[in-house]
């Protein structure tokens, strides 16, 4: 295992309307020593890095004794934070533990304040990663890419460029959880392709920033032609991620949480690292009803049959590639 992924919590103090994870309202969670002790398996495993995510992290007021833990096993971390709570006191201690922050933001003050539900959520994010450029914190700011914000993300980040942040990192909207209700948010390889130009352009102009994006929606023409794009078909097939919901359940995958299918077992029954050393990819793959339509796709060897997470419809068809004319990748990268 390379990195273990943690759900600290289901709670959220946002709505957001795409929110893959339907997070807001309290499931069950995990105590601090439960948390520790997976940290604990999780290295022995070989994992270097814990990803702590939500739900929004910040709201366990035990938060800074698990980064504390983790800084003293000698893992790295980062946590996943839309940054409403973060103040110059606990600036203190994610300085003093070598914390990395991903920061959320969608689009610029009005569309983020919409589409979190949260008036001022824009400005507490922008004052949070003012302390964050002033303590030297690392961090970088993500945006979940949907069709009503591709052409946002462009002012968006030159207005974080003003300010001094040069680290961007782009994911992309799931019909999942609560995104099923947001059918229209879907972008297509087209879109995605508009986009790339746009960070090109942003990219040209401020020559120091970095941007994450991944290619995850390729056109067949320009499968073999486009040697320089890595490609990853699904990434649960090198194990190298492991994942754990709030309440103890282990996961192949972020986007495959919650989905009982998946669920390869809960540390209430046996430790996280007996779970881990048991499964085996072949009992996935198993588990995954591959469509009709794959078996018979001359672009299977490639991709696999797409995300089995954006899978789960009568045709057990990746929705991407019902809904486009381009070869679908995994989504995510962990
Ligand atoms: S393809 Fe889907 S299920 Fe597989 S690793 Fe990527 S996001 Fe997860
Ligand atoms: S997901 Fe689409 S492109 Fe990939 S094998 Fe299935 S039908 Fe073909």
């Amino acid at each position: 295992m390379k990195i273990i992924h943690l759900c600290l919590t289901n709670r959220c103090n946002f709505l957001c309307q795409h929110c893959y994870l339907d997070a807001g309202k309290k499931l069950d969670e995990l105590h601090k020593e439960e948390i520790e002790k997976v940290i604990i398996e999780s290295k022995e495993l070989g994992a270097t890095h814990v990803h702590f995510f939500g739900g929004e992290p910040f709201l366990r007021t035990d938060l800074e004794e698990i980064c504390k833990f983790c800084h003293e096993n000698n893992l790295t971390f980062d946590i996943a934070t839309n940054a409403y709570n973060i103040d110059s006191k606990k600036v203190i201690w994610l300085k003093e533990f070598r914390a990395y922050l991903d920061i959320n933001l969608l689009g610029p003050k009005d569309f983020h304040d919409r589409m979190t539900g949260v008036n001022g959520a824009f400005k507490k994010a922008f004052k949070a990663i003012k302390l964050l450029i002033k303590h030297k914190i690392g961090f970088e700011v993500v945006t979940c890419i949907m069709k009503n914000n591709i052409d946002l993300w462009l002012p968006l980040a030159e207005n974080l460029v003003s300010i001094g942040v040069n680290r961007f990192f782009l994911t992309y909207f799931s019909k999942i959880g609560r995104g099923k209700k947001r059918y229209d948010l879907f972008c297509t390889g087209r879109d995605l392709e508009r986009l790339e130009k746009i960070i090109q352009t942003f990219q040209k102009k401020y020559p120091k920033t970095i941007v994450t994006f991944e290619k995850c929606l390729v056109r067949p023409d320009l499968l073999q032609k486009d040697k320089k794009t890595k490609l990853s078909p699904c990434l649960f097939f090198n194990k190298k991620y492991g994942f754990l919901d709030c309440n103890g359940d282990v996961y192949p995958c972020f986007l495959l949480l919650r989905n009982k299918r998946f669920k390869l077992g809960n540390i209430h029954k046996s430790s996280f690292k007996k779970i881990w050393l048991k499964w085996t990819v072949e009992q996935l793959q198993k588990k995954r009803k591959i469509s009709k339509h794959c078996f018979a796709c001359k672009y299977y060897k490639y991709c696999l049959g797409g995300c089995p997470a954006y899978a789960q419809n009568k045709q057990n068809l990746d929705y991407r590639c019902i809904l486009d004319n381009y070869i679908p990748f995994c989504p995510v990268k962990c």
